[in-house]
């Protein structure tokens, strides 16, 4: 038996990141964004009012208030959408809409409420005048052109997920399309003599085909695209045919003929035309599983079609679909959160763990004074359907352990919150690392500020880390830091206002593995002068002068930088290219990691 993790661990490994498509920015919501967004203009493009009232001169409101009104001439009006034709001049202002620019001359608005226009309407007096009850500040219910976006920023980062926000903001950039990573196709197929479509009339003996439906849903709801390929009967020549109509999908999921009893028709089917693991997952309900991949040939290109092979009980179908197809759907579509949002709940029952297996056990989840209660929803057959529709979450009652006792705190996870809130922190994020190497004086420095600005000119969040065998400069005898080194402290760290230093003195050669964690995981990327024994990616800088030879062996090296070029099959790039060494890395370490 395997756990759940080895398990999704496996699925996980056959499924990669789609390729990107561009599209209409209605039809991204929910996909990845596969390229940056830079401005290429302000916003808003003009200074302009905030309110609706007046523009003016704010010099021209000193000493102003409720009872020493200052009075200005009103020279025009501007409302949203057109331009100012005139200038506000001394002693004078112009009537203005919220969103109107503001007309030359003016530094403030003031509101009408701070203003006599109202009590000047209702005794009918004259508009060709106003006052003004307030005294203004320069920048009064103004707002700056390029107040919320500059020309030039990076306004969405390439793997942002396109929530309606985001689509709004392509929308105020003038962006009709977007590119994002393409959303997976999955082929769906029931398989059983018992199962009727559901629009057909139902014979004794029959039953409807749900799982179809249900795996649809699924698939849609996180983003995938189904295809449905109806009923495979329980025939090697009906199953194949069916499954041949699927293979052109990204992934093909099956429900039943899994269990004991059909086990051998889907296994030798899919030994003919793939390799295939039959698990028995710890977990209930949901124990037998289906693995593997179809192989297919595209022109002359074989192409491997992950299979999952969900069993065909309503229940164990959609527990097992939300534990490894959901996760490799998500994973198609370029998310890096494919955990299900789980919360911790105190149980209302008491809850048996007969067999010992990892138990998800439908529950109604509700919350009373900030705490969260499970209550399991009755019946747990994996046969009854509707048990799902009056649960919310799935507790998780673990491996090993007997079950758990009305007022334990268990883990739920959340049916449905289809996005793990906890993005990032929830899991710890692993923050991919490059080191430059590269023989003394062959220019490792120069490449590494290259790669920093580059990365940074691309909305990229970049640490730097040198090795020196030299010692650390900021140790200088003397200073505070080595005395506290030297009265024996263990670490000792430096701060100023905006600044932070770590020493901490070791007994063992340090590697990446151990400076990685205190790195943090804040980061998108550590960039590394040296290091050339560790296990990290190597970009080895070549240098004709100082030798045709590497300092690396070939092997460990992912691309050379060079101003000559090498007979060795690694990729180059030539000296002074940064844009493609940052495309390298980008592509095969950042993004994939
Ligand atoms: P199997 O894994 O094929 O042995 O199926 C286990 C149980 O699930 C049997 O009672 C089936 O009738 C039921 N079942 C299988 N496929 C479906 C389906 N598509 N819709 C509803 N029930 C199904
Ligand atoms: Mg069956």
């Amino acid at each position: 038996m395997i756990s759940v993790e080895e398990a999704l661990e496996k699925v996980l490994s056959y499924v990669e990141v789609l390729e990107p498509e561009r599209k209409p920015i209605l039809e991204c919501l929910g996909q990845v964004l596969a390229e940056g967004i830079y401005s290429t203009m302000d916003i808003p493009p003009l200074d302009n009012s905030a309110m609706d009232g007046y523009a003016l001169r704010a010099e021209d409101t000193r000493g102003a208030g409720e009872s020493s009104p200052r009075y200005l001439v009103v020279i025009g009006e501007v409302a949203a959408g057109s331009l100012p034709t005139i200038k506000v001049r001394p002693g004078t202002a112009i009537r203005i809409m919220t969103g109107a620019p503001l007309p030359e001359g003016a530094d403030a608005v003031v509101r009408f409420e701070d203003t006599d226009e109202v009590n000047r309407r209702r005794s009918g007096g004259d508009l060709s005048q106003i006052g003004i009850l307030c005294q203004a500040k320069k920048g009064l219910n103004i707002r700056c052109r390029g107040e919320d976006i500059a020309k030039g920023d990076l306004i969405l980062k390439k793997g942002t997920v396109l929530r309606p926000q985001e689509i709004g903001v392509l929308a105020s950039l003038g962006r009709s399309t977007a590119l994002v990573i393409r959303r997976p196709v999955v082929a769906i197929l029931a398989t059983g003599d018992e199962l009727v479509s559901v629009d057909q009339p139902l014979a004794p003996g029959k039953i409807y085909d749900s799982n179809t439906y249900t795996i649809a849903a699924e698939i849609s709801r996180y983003g995938g695209i189904p295809k449905i390929l109806g009923i495979g009967r329980d025939s090697v020549r009906s199953l194949t045919e069916k499954i041949n109509e699927g293979l052109d999908a990204d992934m093909l999921i099956t429900s039943g003929g899994v269990s004991k009893g059909d086990y051998d028709i889907v296994k030798d089917i899919l030994a003919e035309h793939g390799e295939i693991g039959f698990w028995t997952v710890c977990m209930k309900p949901g124990k037998p599983l289906a693995f593997g991949v179809i192989k297919k040939m595209e022109g002359r290109k074989k192409r491997k079609v992950p299979h999952l092979g969900l069993p065909g009980n309503p229940v164990s179908s959609m527990v097992t679909f939300e534990q490894f197809a959901r996760p490799a759907i998500l994973k198609m579509m370029g998310k890096k959160n494919l955990a299900k949002p789980t919360i911790r709940a105190i149980i209302e029952n008491d809850v048996e763990n007969s067999d010992g297996r990892r138990l998800f056990v439908r529950v109604s989840v509700t919350r009373h004074r900030g705490q969260y209660h499970a209550s399991v929803t009755g019946p747990q057959g994996s046969g009854i359907l509707t048990s799902m529709t009056k649960a919310n979450g799935l507790a998780v009652i673990p491996e090993g352990s007997k079950g758990a006792k009305t007022g334990d705190v268990v883990e739920v996870q959340m049916l449905d919150w289809e996005e793990d809130p906890r993005c990032d922190e929830g899991q710890a994020k692993k923050v991919p690392a490059v080191s430059v190497v590269g023989k003394s004086q062959s220019g490792k420095t120069m490449l590494m500020e290259q790669l920093i600005a580059e990365f940074k000119r691309r909305g990229y969040k970049v640490a730097a880390l040198k090795h020196s065998r030299s010692g650390i400069e900021i140790d200088q005898p003397g200073k505070d830091s080595w005395r506290f080194a030297r009265a024996g402290s263990d670490a000792v760290l430096l701060s100023s206002l905006d600044k932070l230093a770590f020493i901490k003195n070791l007994d063992h050669e340090l590697n990446i593995e151990e400076i990685m964690p205190v790195i943090g995981s804040e980061f998108d990327l550590v960039l590394v002068e040296g290091f050339r024994k560790s296990k990290i990616p190597k970009i080895e800088v070549h240098r004709k002068e100082l030798g045709d030879d590497l300092l690396c062996s070939p092997e460990d090296v992912s691309a050379i930088v060079t101003d000559g070029s090498l007979d060795i099959d690694i990729p180059q790039f030539p000296w002074g290219d940064t844009v493609a060494v940052a495309d390298f890395i980008e592509q095969n370490f950042v993004l994939k990691s």
